[in-house]
């Protein structure tokens, strides 16, 4: 007998009484693609109507657990790119919400009553925070990378040291997105050291730009050497070449002094450069963007370049940049929440976990640990923190928090919390999470 003919019809599993509440999209799909799932591993016995039913009934399930929800990051680490990296402040989030459900001047000028700009507003208040000539807002500091260099240096050649070949995010390569923009690659310099003579000698006729890369995610240990960007723009300038500098996080304002050794500070590093660019939701604390500021012809030049139109970014990463941009010239530092919590203190933190520990039916051990920035961010900076440390095996815990959309981390064989993440709304809605939990 032909198998397939055993199957019950698609329709009547989608009209069956069973699946009658979940709207019709979503049991279609699931139907589809569990019969032909049956169809291809199974044998008939196991394909009666009630079997398909159950396993359609689980998959509708499990699409809904999938869905994109709200978790609490007690991992410690600030700009956690798989948890969103910065998160976005409530009150900056109902600012935005007056423009964003309603029509707005996006790209209408209320004064002319003619087009305008998209990102005029924007853009000002870069140039009013960064004190630089000219400024432009792009989709990431991966997009802002590529315009650049293909902006630039189209069928031309630039210089990177080695050390700075980086990898971002698992696929950002520096070299290949060099590629990728048209741009011929001159390495230099070793994996370790390289000195402002290796830039000088690899200077030739068809050099446009000399590049430093900000190494983010790692740090060099030991005998290592680079060339700072100052020094880098002296050259060029003096050979007739451009500078830009892929900061890629760098700070703003008002970042936690202990962090702020040897971190590039974006309005200083602006002045010893052409051009440079960063991530909007790095340590910048906003949402995703690709920021660029620098010298008006240059920048000028990649407004002209019909990539933009492709990078260019939506109304809501421009409201939402608008208003963050609002919170740091007003010095209204408390709404940049991935620099609130990078510069609470310890007596704070210590408060939140005390108080949850009180509250949890589970015992737990308070204990002094450190937590990391993240985000490509400072790979060899910590800041003290409080975590709360359950007993019981680690890997066990870790899963079974994890199911109630609680991120920890395992630190010397224990699964804590840390409270340097956990932000103060979201205490009694931890505590609530946790204690519901039958056992530990
Ligand atoms: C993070 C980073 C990027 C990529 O930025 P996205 O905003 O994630 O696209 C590029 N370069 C450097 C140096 C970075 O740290």
């Amino acid at each position: 007998m032909n198998k397939l003919k055993t199957f019950p019809q698609i329709n009547t599993l989608i009209n069956d009484e069973s699946l009658k509440s979940h709207p019709f999209y979503i049991k279609a799909f699931f139907c589809k693609k569990v019969v032909s799932k049956f169809k291809e591993n199974n044998t008939q016995n196991v394909s009666s109507k009630e079997n398909l039913l159950l396993e359609i009934q689980k998959e509708i399930k499990a699409f809904y657990q999938k869905d994109l929800q709200s978790v609490i990051n007690a991992s410690g680490v600030v700009i956690h790119t798989n948890l969103g990296r910065s998160v976005i402040d409530k009150e900056l989030y109902r600012a935005c919400e007056e423009v964003l459900c309603n029509y707005s001047n996006i790209e209408f000028n209320l004064q002319s009553g003619k087009r305008g700009s998209r990102y005029a507003l924007v853009l000002e208040k870069l140039k009013m925070l960064f004190e630089c000539e000219e400024a432009l807002v792009v989709n990431n500091n991966a997009a802002a990378v590529f315009l650049v260099l293909n902006s630039l240096c189209f069928d031309k050649e630039i210089i990177s040291s080695r050390g700075e070949l980086v990898e971002i995010g698992g696929s950002f390569r520096i070299p290949e997105v060099i590629k990728a923009a048209g741009v011929k690659l001159t390495e230099v310099g070793t994996s370790n050291k390289t000195h402002l003579k290796d830039y000088e000698k690899a200077i030739n006729e068809n050099t446009a730009l000399i590049l430093k890369t900000h190494k983010s995610n790692f740090a060099l240990m030991g005998f290592h050497s680079e060339v700072h960007i100052k020094d880098l723009h002296c050259l060029a300038k003096d050979r007739g070449l451009l500078s830009y500098y892929d900061l890629g996080s760098g700070w703003c304002e008002n970042l936690n002094k202990k962090l702020i050794k040897n971190e590039p500070k974006i309005k200083k590093l602006v002045q010893e450069c052409d051009i440079l660019s960063f991530s909007g939701d790095k340590l910048f604390g906003s949402v995703q963007a690709g920021i660029i500021l620098g010298k008006k012809e240059l920048i000028e030049k990649l407004g002209q370049n019909q990539l933009l139109r492709m990078l260019r970014v939506d109304k809501l990463t421009l409201a939402f940049l608008n208003e963050s941009l609002k919170a740091y010239l007003e010095k209204d530092y408390e709404k940049i929440t991935s620099l609130k919590l990078l510069n609470d203190d310890l007596s704070f933190i210590e408060e939140k976990a005390l108080k949850t520990q009180k509250e949890l039916k589970f015992q737990s051990e308070l204990k002094r640990s450190k937590s990391l920035v993240g985000g490509g961010s400072m790979p060899d900076k910590s800041l003290d923190t409080c975590v709360l440390a359950f007993k019981g095996a680690a890997l066990k815990l870790q899963d079974k928090f994890r199911s109630q959309n609680i991120i920890g981390r395992i630190e010397n064989d224990e699964f804590v919390l840390d409270f340097r993440t956990i932000r103060e709304e979201e205490i009694q809605k931890l505590i609530f999470k946790i204690n519901q939990m039958e056992n530990l």
